[in-house]
């Protein structure tokens, strides 16, 4: 079995004591390729030392998550979109709109969101969307920049039946991690709706561990238990999920 975590955070202080241990159980569970999307400007040295360590099984994103969009995000787009011309990452990620906590920046998420989707398009790279509270504002901007162009991955995706045509229709994939096996996750009832050359798997590790792991810290290695989850949605054998979402990811980020 050979499965792709899109979304993974391994690179954060959640894994300073044990990170080696935690890529080779990834890798032992099948788990054989991280992507690792970049957070904010603390997190790119951590994420590039990761890479280096681990240089056949990872693969790095450039971009600002929408949480840490600040007063200062002009300057940290600036270093970013400079960072992208090593032309060592895969694609844009993470960005996106985030209204759950605190909505004191939303001018500036909507402007970074934007300013990143035209790095995006720009480059010919895929993207990895973080989006909460906020699925109007989001489907109405790539409503607006879709062009043909872009595409990616809602990441950690959790909305209704409705939203989740939304995305499809733009040409997007649905991320699907740990939540997709939590009791009170409604995409379980009408997974079976949706194509599976649009579904890709992911973690979000350390955040949000599927059963039975959930309230410990998420790992690579756990992505399985989602991936057994949506065999069972589908009913079809794990190994052919495996597969079917390994070929999207690949198809998607060019890897
Ligand atoms: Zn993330």
């Amino acid at each position: 079995m050979h499965l792709i975590d899109t979304h993974t955070h391994i690179y954060g202080p959640e894994f300073d004591l044990d990170r080696e241990e935690a890529v080779k159980r990834a890798l032992e569970a099948g788990v054989g390729m991280l992507l690792l999307p970049n957070v904010d400007a603390s997190t790119i040295a951590p994420m590039l030392a990761t890479h280096e360590c681990f240089p056949d099984c990872t693969r790095m994103m450039m971009g600002l998550q929408p949480e840490e969009v600040k007063g200062d995000y002009k300057q940290v787009l600036a270093n970013m979109e400079k960072e992208l011309e090593r032309d060592i990452y895969i694609g844009v990620g993470e960005i996106g709109l985030d209204f759950y906590w605190d909505t004191t920046f939303e001018k500036e998420q909507l402007d970074a969101f934007e300013t990143q989707l035209g790095w995006a398009k720009q480059l010919g790279l895929p993207l990895s969307i973080h989006c909460r509270n906020a699925f109007g504002f989001m489907a109405r901007i790539l409503e607006k920049h879709q062009d043909g162009s872009l595409k990616g991955v809602m990441h950690c995706f959790t909305g209704t039946e409705e939203e989740a045509k939304v995305y499809l229709e733009l040409g997007f994939h649905l991320g699907l991690g740990g939540v997709t096996t939590h009791k009170n996750c409604g995409v379980k009832d009408y997974l079976h709706n949706i194509p599976l050359n649009r579904i890709v798997l992911e973690t979000d590790a350390p955040y949000l561990s599927p059963v039975p792991h959930r309230g410990k810290r998420n790992e690579p290695a756990f992505m399985v238990e989602t991936a057994k989850k949506i065999a069972e949605i589908y009913e079809m054998l794990v190994q052919e999920i495996a597969e079917i979402t390994t070929r999207n990811v690949k198809t998607l980020f060019k890897i």
